[in-house]
């Protein structure tokens, strides 16, 4: 699999490019302040991007939004639950003090739907509230394998798990997702978080200090 990360100040959130080896499609995560970036990956891979996918509604996961779809016109997929920040990104931004654009409509809610997938790799979108109401993990595999690489946005990090006092989240709901539906994965799993770097399902369910 194709995977190219960039991350840029402020916020320094993880914005995702993955594709496929071999018919060059692929997908777009969670693209924010750092979306010029994403897009020169996509270019200077040559794919040939079908979804914008984003793990949940945070300012620091959408701002580059309206970017994207300028130069990629392919739809943008969120949760519903997170629907509602999603509108409020403006005020999200006064929250912090930041100026920030609205962004288009969301295109596409994940419920309901099957697989979303880009050449030969399916997406699963998991749902995992906690960190925000409409927070979702996305695992990714390839055609055959069982293996999954999962992007985890905020729900848990390196170390660490995401914040919980900001509106619409539940410390009590989000440690539920991380054990119920994060930890049934193999320890050999590899999770991209939405800030700083990679780790493994086993490390954080060794040593993370929330969860053990
Ligand atoms: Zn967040
Ligand atoms: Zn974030």
């Amino acid at each position: 699999m194709i995977l190219e990360r960039r991350a840029v100040e402020p916020f320094f959130k993880n914005g995702f490019v993955i594709g496929c080896e071999q018919t060059r499609e692929g997908v777009v995560i969670d693209p924010g302040d750092e979306v010029d970036e994403l897009l020169a990956a996509v270019a200077q891979h040559e794919l040939e991007i079908v979804n914008v996918l984003l793990t949940h509604a945070h300012l620091d996961h959408v701002t580059g939004v309206r970017r994207a779809k300028e130069v990629l016109r392919v739809p943008v997929w969120l949760h519903h639950a997170d629907n509602h920040l999603y509108e409020h990104v403006v005020q999200q931004g006064q929250m912090f003090g930041i100026r920030v654009e609205p962004q288009p409509p969301i295109d596409h809610f994940y419920d309901g739907g099957g697989p979303l997938s880009f050449g030969r790799y399916q997406v699963r979108v998991l749902h995992t509230p906690g960190h925000c109401p409409g927070g979702v993990c996305l695992a990714v595999s390839r055609e055959g394998e069982k293996r999954s690489t999962l992007f985890v946005g905020d729900t848990l990090f390196a170390g660490s798990i995401g914040r919980t006092d900001l509106p619409g989240g539940d410390l009590d709901t989000l440690l539920r997702s991380i054990r119920e539906v994060l930890f049934r994965f193999p320890d050999d799993t590899v999770v991209w978080s939405g800030h700083g770097p990679q780790t493994t399902i086993g490390q954080e369910r060794r040593s993370n200090p929330f969860l053990i």
